[in-house]
């Protein structure tokens, strides 16, 4: 069995080659470990590997591995769906909330987030490909909510995430990103630098298209029961 550090190892090399590859800075690609289901063993394995970004997606899971892992630096981004009764405690125990879809969540999340810590950082999910089941904005909606969390005073708008429907192909897994990309970039009065996207199945195509920040989980921790 390939050990946590052998796989973090590895990604790292991947994104290097695709960095390469699709001339995109060095370095300019961060990686987000994705510890959903895993026990917190998992998560110190990573830790001694030089891992300090981890992703969860359920609110009382990370809980639970926040105070046992309490004595370690990490910064901690919720990449779950937010319900609202949960917006206080996802203001106070998160460094980044990646999955904001409406300004009601957002402005709950600013007013809720403690005095004593520094402002929230947030990504506004984007549903690229416009699948009616799937949470996030439209690319038509997204200018107006950028605008409107922008103006929030606890939160820092850091820029977009995405979670686009499975492809196998290529072309196809770029595809979605790369129309995400342009109309990111063709937004005014915004400097959104954070692009949030990219699994374990289409990390290549994420970086082709511009990711800077890859969520990855089954490639580092192994498939989840
Ligand atoms: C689980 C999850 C991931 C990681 O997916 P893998 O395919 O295991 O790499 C990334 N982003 C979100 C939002 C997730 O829920």
């Amino acid at each position: 069995m390939p050990t946590i550090a052998h796989n973090l190892k590895q990604i790292h090399a991947q994104i290097h080659v695709a960095e390469q590859t699709y001339q995109r800075v060095e370095n300019s690609v961060q990686l987000l470990a994705v510890s959903k289901t895993k026990p917190a063993r998992a998560i110190v394995s990573a830790y001694h590997a030089g891992q300090r970004h981890f992703g969860e997606n359920y609110v009382q899971e990370a809980l639970n591995k926040q105070v046992e892992l309490g004595a370690f630096d990490i910064t901690w981004h919720f990449i779950g769906a937010i319900q609202s009764n949960k917006t206080k405690v996802l203001a106070t125990h998160f460094d980044w909330i990646h999955c904001v879809e409406n300004l009601k969540i957002a402005q709950r999340l600013s007013s809720q987030r403690p005095d004593f810590l520094p402002p929230l950082n947030i990504c506004v999910q984007v549903n690229i490909s416009a699948e009616p089941s799937k949470s996030g904005v439209t690319l038509d909606e997204l200018g107006n909510l950028v605008l409107q969390i922008s103006a929030l005073p606890n939160l820092v708008l850091r820029g977009v995430m995405a979670i686009p429907a499975p492809q196998t192909d290529f072309a196809a897994q770029r595809e979605p990103y790369q129309k995400l990309v342009a109309a990111v970039k063709a937004l005014k009065n915004v400097n959104l630098t954070t692009f949030s996207f990219g699994m374990s199945d289409d990390l290549k195509a994420a970086i082709a298209e511009g990711s800077t920040l890859v969520r990855i989980g089954t490639a580092l921790f192994g498939a989840r029961a």
